[in-house]
């Protein structure tokens, strides 16, 4: 097998890849899926356990180090403990880490730390119950406390929190989470509304900035000092609060896109393979996998779909066209 770096042509080496487990969800935010009828996939679509981690040993080849499951919400996915045993048990693999809206994670924390995961992050934009429910149509925001208590206690760390921002709706939430997470040894990423919520309510108008979220939290708890970028490919760019109490990131996708630093590739739930989040064009792995496809032919697959990888997005020009997958079943 041909085992050089994963390079596109722009010289970005690719190292990380994003797997969701499923497109299913416990809860409605209304920036990623409507409020109702949902269409999932049938479940014959998803792949198994068994596919996913054959395709991550591939990767691992081509020098896939970093994995992040996601979905949907990857926690409704049955047995995904088993799941996380097996991709840590990959040798090549040096990061794992979790994304999950924290509402199944009290009851979850253990198996999956049992299982080898210790680096989660938790969405969670608001800690107002009735934001909380506007935002998720759940009134769920008890269970994701909890879970974020579970986590410290088991030891999880480092733990993040996942904070989407959305002007208009979450300006009075930006101060009270970067508190909770300076009490907690937490560190908050604000996340620019982006527009893959699949029903064109993004707006321009409703992307809370990057800039707008350090000037108010600069004012209002302590001036924020941008950390030298210790990984420019990490999508988020830190800061730390100049009074030593804890950092934040800030994910600034729409105001400051980093897409000439990309490193991720993304494996959908039914098994397709996408270059960039607002990808238009996939790569059919699952037929592959299933009509007993080599393990060359699926590296070449990737190969040849990161050698097509575009130079970036292009939600700031006219040109953009939203991806045909809303942010659920793509997986963020
Ligand atoms: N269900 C899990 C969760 O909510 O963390 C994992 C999947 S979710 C699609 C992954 C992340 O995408 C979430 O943490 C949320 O912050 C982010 N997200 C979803 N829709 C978004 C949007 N339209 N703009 C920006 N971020 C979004
Ligand atoms: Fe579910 Fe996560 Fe999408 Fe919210 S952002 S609806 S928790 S998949």
């Amino acid at each position: 097998m041909d085992t050089r770096p994963l390079l596109d042509s722009f010289g970005r080496v690719h190292d990380n890849l994003r797997i969701s487990v499923t497109d299913r969800c416990n809860i409605r935010c209304f920036y990623c899926m409507p409020e109702q009828d949902v269409h999932f996939m049938e479940r014959g679509e998803i792949l198994s356990f068994e596919e996913i981690e054959r395709f991550v040993r591939v990767a691992v080849r081509l020098g896939i180090r970093k994995l992040r499951v996601t979905g949907g919400e990857p926690l409704v996915r049955k047995d995904l403990p088993l799941l996380i045993g097996k991709l840590t048990r990959i040798p090549g693999i040096k990061d794992l880490a979790l994304t999950t809206n924290g509402v199944l994670l009290s009851e979850m924390a253990e198996s999956m730390y049992e299982a080898g995961l210790r680096r989660i992050n938790v969405h969670l934009d608001t800690l107002d119950r009735e934001r909380f429910l506007k935002i998720t149509r759940r009134d769920d925001l008890s269970k994701v406390l909890e879970g974020i208590e579970t986590c410290r206690r088991l030891g999880y760390g480092p733990i993040k929190l996942n904070a989407v921002a959305v002007k208009g709706l979450t300006e009075p939430d930006i101060v009270p989470i970067a508190r909770f997470c300076r009490e907690r040894n937490i560190e908050p990423r604000f996340i620019e509304f982006m527009p893959l919520d699949g029903q064109q309510l993004w707006d321009r108008n409703r992307v809370l900035t990057a800039a707008e979220m350090i000037e108010v939290l600069s004012r209002e708890i302590s001036p924020l000092v941008e950390i030298p970028d210790r990984d420019p490919r990490a999508p988020a760019t830190e800061y730390r609060f100049a009074d030593g109490g804890g950092r934040v990131g800030f994910i600034a996708s729409v105001s400051k896109p980093f897409c000439l630093n990309c490193n991720r590739i993304r494996l959908t739930s039914d098994g397709k393979l996408r270059y960039c989040l607002f990808a238009i064009e996939e790569a059919n792995v699952k037929q592959l996998l299933r009509n007993g496809g080599s393990d060359d032919e699926i590296a070449n697959l990737i190969r040849a779909n990161v050698e097509g990888k575009w130079i970036g997005h292009e939600i700031n020009s006219v040109r953009f066209v939203p991806p045909p997958r809303p942010m659920y079943s793509i997986g963020g």
